[in-house]
């Protein structure tokens, strides 16, 4: 059978736009659709106030991978950005991720001996020698003090699960360090495209065929006639017509507002990990460029169950939920025309150095 494309990529977010482009260069034929009036899925930036602001949440781009590196900054130069949160509990700040700062804060220690050597007594009080899930993980890790203060109102309204039924590799992402160093990767490399991540997205889709406002399910046949292999990057349940069930995400609302001053709180990134405070943080868009608009504009983040209507964001990667995914990854293997890929094809909490890698990959 003769097909008009050799790829129809579902989705113009990171995986797909990072297909096209190489696919493209393979000398494939390839149209990409999005059902979105935009592309770049959850990385598009608005601008607002000659601000790039992150429309689907904060993204901060870091990896070790020089090879993901070297392939980001060959579209846009990245700047020097280095994520360093701040957390807010009860009107107290304390820095992010765990070291030797937030110790200062909390316990008044000065020396990585003290600090050890008290997170090494609240674990032992605990007596939990093989975590089972995240709530035992964090505990583990730091003990009880920064886990009732820091991790546990944060983690329960962003998952909307409590701590003891989240998976433990949740909290292996933020680091712990016996130094005064509130970098919270821990990547060799880190930072925001210059200009922002339209940038970005509009030079790997330079020359590909785009139709926005455009959705899949809407003429499923057509779209699958029309080319010899499907890339799918939206929700895999869905393009099994939830044959085995639904699979769960959480969702985030936003809440922008532009302020009429400078700096609003001083850094990108502000966590709130009270649970009697709504939101879960509170993004400054402008520092992740270092910009001196005159005015800010800073969203209130609010986590969600996802519903049909909302964009989702984060797979929940639990055993219910992980267990389900299984059946639908079985299916997929089978196919030989279908490439699932992203976070909601792969039902993956993924980072986007690794959402790279894996397109970078198929070639
Ligand atoms: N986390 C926490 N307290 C914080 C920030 C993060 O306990 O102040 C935990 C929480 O469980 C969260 C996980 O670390 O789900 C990962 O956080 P990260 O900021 O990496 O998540 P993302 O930016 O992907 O939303």
């Amino acid at each position: 059978m003769q097909y008009k494309y050799d790829y129809l990529i579902v989705g113009s977010g990171l995986f797909g736009s990072v297909f096209a482009y190489k696919a493209r260069q393979a000398g494939k034929t390839v149209l990409v659709i999005d059902k979105r009036p935009h592309t770049g899925g959850n990385i598009h930036c608005e601008t607002i106030e000659g601000i790039n602001v992150h429309k689907y949440g904060a993204h901060i781009f870091h990896t070790s991978n020089k090879e993901v590196w070297d392939f980001v900054n060959s579209f846009v130069p990245f700047n020097r950005y280095t994520n360093s949160p701040v957390a807010d509990y009860k009107g107290k700040l304390y820095n992010l991720p765990f070291n030797m700062n937030t110790f200062y804060a909390l316990w008044g220690i000065r020396t990585p001996a003290e600090a050890q050597a008290k997170i090494e007594a609240q674990r032992k009080e605990s007596g939990i020698v093989e975590p089972r899930n995240l709530e035992e993980q964090a505990i583990s890790l730091v003990g009880n003090d920064i886990y009732d203060i820091l991790i546990k109102g944060y983690t329960e309204k962003q998952w909307g699960r409590k701590c003891s039924e989240l998976p433990a590799f949740i909290i292996k992402r933020l680091p712990v360090r016996f130094t005064f160093d509130n970098n919270y990767f821990n990547d060799d490399y880190q930072g925001i495209p210059i200009g922002g991540y339209n940038k970005l997205i509009e030079s790997l889709l330079d020359r590909i065929e785009v139709k926005n406002n455009t959705n899949f399910f809407e003429d499923r046949k057509y779209w699958e006639s029309i080319a010899a292999k499907i890339v799918f990057t939206g929700r895999i349940d869905e393009y099994y017509e939830y044959r085995f069930g639904k699979l769960e995400y959480r969702t985030v609302r936003f809440e922008t507002e532009t302020l009429d001053c400078g700096n609003y709180q001083g850094n990108a990134v502000v966590n709130y990990t009270g649970a009697e405070v709504p939101y879960t943080r509170i993004i400054e868009h402008k520092h992740f460029e270092f910009g001196h608009q005159e005015k800010t504009v800073i969203s209130r983040e609010y986590a969600a169950e996802w519903q049909e209507g909302s964009e989702p964001f984060y797979p929940v990667n639990d055993k219910k939920n992980s267990a389900l995914y299984e059946q639908y990854r079985r299916l997929a293997d089978t196919e030989c025309s279908v490439i699932f890929g992203g976070r909601l094809g792969e039902y993956k909490y993924y980072d986007m150095d690794k959402v790279i890698e894996n397109a970078l990959n198929y070639f």
